[in-house]
């Protein structure tokens, strides 16, 4: 069944290609689908220590449940077959063992190198600290990589030999875990070009994180001008994805709290006990000189900048942009946890598909401009014969969608909420008519893939299909009125593999 006993090797299409495998796509309430992706560089070949766990929600047993489509859960047979998948998201990797326990603990033990976190929150680390179990006879401890303020929050709340025991390599503990502590924005002494601020984590990939927001403290005390934007009458409650968040946080500034702010930064006072950090990570693999640069933007749990206190997502697409009108970055994974139904008076420091695609039409502003100036220096050395250089960039071959002109593109404004009586106009893309349209617009070629979907629990299908639906029918309606983004959107399911 899908098994082969030679190596399939890719194709160089695909060398220095980013694979990202999702592990767990949700986040919550169902303990066994939490955030988790395994991420490598094609080019490392499946080497030794050459896998990304992003965010370890969801971690052994995931992997353990897919491998058993090829292998048998358990198998009293000695001889271990020695096999390479020819097909899945392990494809190419080669399993020494019959069963698929015994595998799925073989990739963690032997090619998962580093855990890189984004936060603290237990959908995103619950695998990992139980996994550690398996963590012993390992040559190496395994890295923990992370801002300081997630690593920080960790050693202080989980391995503390209270929640769990003490298995790092600090204070005395048993040293199956060490701690990459990474510096906000890169360390800009690493690297230069595109590469600049960005550090090995594992074999083949080099990471870039930036601190974003992530909803605030339940009960944090917050100064009346900062209420706006729609006040939030819930304000009080309970949040279901941080629990209690609010006697657990609200305490000012402890250090490992994920309200902590490590370095003493420009933040006023409020800013330290009401939001809640999280962090969106640049993944990149590493240069091998076989092929073009290549990066994913990989966020954490993420509140829209439209509402929070402390608006850093901004930050993030002033860094993608470039990268996005260069082709260097062409895949986006990104929370979206809710559908439109949600108010915003309930989001918990998360987004519904309004608030992404306000989000991303910030983004797409940044990449028409970059595609602009790049066109236009690219017109410049053209002679100056030129007066339209932009469309070159723009990759607008195939144009006829009637959407929009880099001209309109410049003109994009942030609307937040869209018109909902625009939904009358438009048919959303209907699952039965084929796959939606791609459309014309600055953020061409990205792939938007959404992950931490919260699962309703209710009959019906999946939330993830009427997020992805109104997704669609956002981007008809922005098409519409000439401002498409351009983009795709995909939603993410344990099991799946994606190639960028
Ligand atoms: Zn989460
Ligand atoms: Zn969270």
């Amino acid at each position: 069944m899908g098994q082969h006993h030679h190596t399939s090797r890719r194709t160089s299409s695909d060398h220095n290609a980013i694979q990202v495998i999702c592990l767990g796509s949700g986040g919550g309430p169902s303990e066994d689908n939490v955030t988790g992706f395994l991420v490598r560089s094609t080019a490392s070949k499946w080497a030794k220590g050459s896998l990304l766990a992003v965010d370890a929600g969801s971690h052994l047993a995931a992997i353990t449940r897919i491998l058993e489509r090829d292998f048998p859960l358990f198998d009293a047979n000695k001889e271990p077959p020695s096999t390479t998948l020819q097909e899945g998201p392990f494809a190419g990797l080669s399993f020494p063992y019959a069963s698929a326990r015994a595998n799925a603990v073989h990739v963690v033990r032997e090619h998962v190198a580093t855990y890189l976190i984004t936060h603290p929150h237990l959908d995103h680390l619950a695998g990992f600290a139980i996994n550690t179990a398996a963590f012993h006879n390992t040559s190496r401890p395994k890295r923990l990589a992370a801002l300081p303020f997630t690593v920080n929050a960790i050693k202080s709340h989980i391995f503390n030999d209270v929640i769990w025991p003490n298995l790092t390599d600090e204070d005395n503990g048993v040293g199956f875990v060490t701690f990459q502590r990474l510096t906000e924005g890169g360390n800009l002494a690493l690297g230069d070009g595109h590469s600049r601020g960005f550090i090995e984590v594992c074999d083949g990939l080099e990471v870039k994180g930036f601190r974003i927001s992530h909803g605030q403290c339940a009960s944090a005390p917050r100064p009346d001008h900062q209420v706006r934007r729609g006040s939030n009458p819930n304000i009080g409650m309970m949040a279901p994805d941080g629990g209690r968040r609010a006697s657990v946080f609200s305490q000012p500034s402890q250090p490992g709290t994920p309200t902590f702010y490590g370095q003493s930064g420009p933040q006023p006072d409020f800013m330290q006990t009401c939001v809640v950090d999280s962090t969106a990570f640049f993944i990149r693999a590493a240069e091998t000189g076989m092929g073009r640069e290549r990066e994913i933007l990989v966020f954490g749990d993420v509140e829209p900048d439209s509402i929070s206190l402390c608006p850093r997502t901004r930050t993030v697409w002033a860094e993608a942009a470039p990268k996005i009108a260069l082709g260097i970055l062409r895949g986006l994974l990104i929370e979206c946890s809710y559908n439109d139904d949600q108010p915003d008076a309930v989001l918990f420091g998360h987004l519904a598909p309004r608030h992404l695609i306000a989000e991303l039409q910030v983004l797409a502003e940044m990449v028409a401009e970059r595609k602009k100036e790049l066109g236009e220096k690219a017109g410049r050395k053209r002679k100056r014969a030129s007066t339209h250089g932009g469309d070159d960039v723009m990759g607008n071959g195939d144009a006829g969608t009637g959407a929009a002109t880099p001209k309109s593109h410049h003109a994009h404004s942030v609307q937040l909420p869209l018109d909902p009586d625009l939904d009358e106009k438009v048919n959303p893309s209907e699952p039965e008519n084929g796959p939606p349209r791609i459309y014309e617009g600055p953020l061409k070629g990205v792939r938007v893939v959404v992950i931490h979907v919260k699962d309703t629990m209710t009959d019906g299908p999946p939330v993830g299909e009427s997020i992805l639906q109104e997704l669609w029918a956002h981007e008809t309606r922005l098409a519409l009125q000439g401002k498409a983004l351009g983009c795709s959107f995909e939603i993410s399911f344990s099991g799946a593999s994606f190639l960028f």
